[in-house]
């Protein structure tokens, strides 16, 4: 198949990579990053749609996302399928749906979860938005790039999914941390902690796979002096995207809320830029009661 690549980052360069071992044709556009080995290179985002079947985008935000939609969806070929894997917020891909559909195209939000250790081993899970029939075009694409995608609804169902699984491991990140925090203040031994909580009710993929304490469970960032990993600001982000959908869905997300505010100190005001999301815990630990 001929696929059109936008933006070739940390994510988009690997994912690309692996689309051209498949065998497939891959043609790229992006102002900053380094084309891979492979991928031929475009002079605009759209001299590279028009030559693509499917036309994917990997970009930093919903504006740009916008912006770059506006000039590659008129240079599209009939029949083609604009699918974006960035995490964007739900209103701008419902616009992007919607200049593709107004045009006659198919579009598909189907943002990522697994980093980008799951872009270049081709292990990324995709949730996706959009109709059956473009879907069904870019499977085999999901296929080679990832290790699942599960269709989850219509336009910006894809993005749903992304943000509320974000807002649970924001929320339940900090709650890991804190309650390490708690149990130093108490005496416990961090092992014993891990032990009983990593297989009793307060259990999560922040504890058992994500572990925030250094040396204990299995091998995490927080071993690594908490090198990310997935940032902080980028927790931050998508938990800004969560509330904004939050308000504009009209839910009522507490938790959700005050997990945004704390990443927002902890990146804004404090020391958090640049490290892992789980150095929340070394946060907490030089805390008292606030
Ligand atoms: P990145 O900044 O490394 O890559 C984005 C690329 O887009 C850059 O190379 C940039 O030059 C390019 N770009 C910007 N404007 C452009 C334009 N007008 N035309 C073409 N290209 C343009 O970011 P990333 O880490 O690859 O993340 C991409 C998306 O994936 C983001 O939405 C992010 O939230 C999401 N994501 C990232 C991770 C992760 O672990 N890095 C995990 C899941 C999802």
């Amino acid at each position: 198949m001929k696929i059109a690549f936008i933006g070739l980052g940390n994510m988009g360069g690997p994912m690309a990579s692996n689309l051209v071992a498949a065998g497939h044709q891959v043609v790229g556009f992006d102002p900053v990053a380094p084309l891979p080995e492979g991928v031929a290179q475009a002079t605009s985002a759209a001299a590279a749609a028009q030559e693509g079947e499917v036309v994917i985008t990997m970009l930093p935000n919903g504006q740009i996302l916008r912006d770059v939609a506006k000039e590659l969806i008129p240079a599209m070929q009939e029949g083609a399928v604009l699918c974006d894997c960035s995490t964007v917020d739900v209103d701008s891909t419902k616009a992007v749906a919607k200049m593709a559909a107004d045009r006659g195209l198919g579009a598909l939000d189907a943002p990522v979860s697994g980093g980008v250790g799951g872009a270049t081993n081709g292990t990324l899970t995709f949730m996706v938005g959009g109709s059956q029939a473009a879907f069904d075009k870019v499977k085999p694409l999901f296929d080679i790039m990832g290790q699942k995608a599960v269709h989850c609804g219509d336009a910006g169902a894809g993005q749903s999914a992304k943000i509320c699984n974000n807002m649970i491991l924001g929320v339940t990140m900090i709650a890991t941390c804190e309650a390490f925090a708690l149990a130093d203040k108490l005496g416990l031994d961090r092992e014993k902690m891990f032990d009983v909580v990593s297989t009793s009710s307060g259990q999560s993929w922040s504890m058992n796979t994500y572990c925030p304490a250094p040396g204990v469970g299995p091998q995490t960032p927080a071993d690594n002096d908490y090198k990310p990993g997935f940032a902080s600001e980028l927790m931050l982000k998508d938990l800004r995207l969560s509330q904004q959908a939050a308000e504009s869905a009209d839910a009522d997300t507490p938790m959700g809320k005050l997990a945004a505010a704390l990443y927002a100190a902890f990146v804004e005001a404090e020391d958090g830029k640049g490290r892992d999301f789980s150095a929340m815990l070394p946060r907490f630990e030089k805390r008292g009661r606030t």
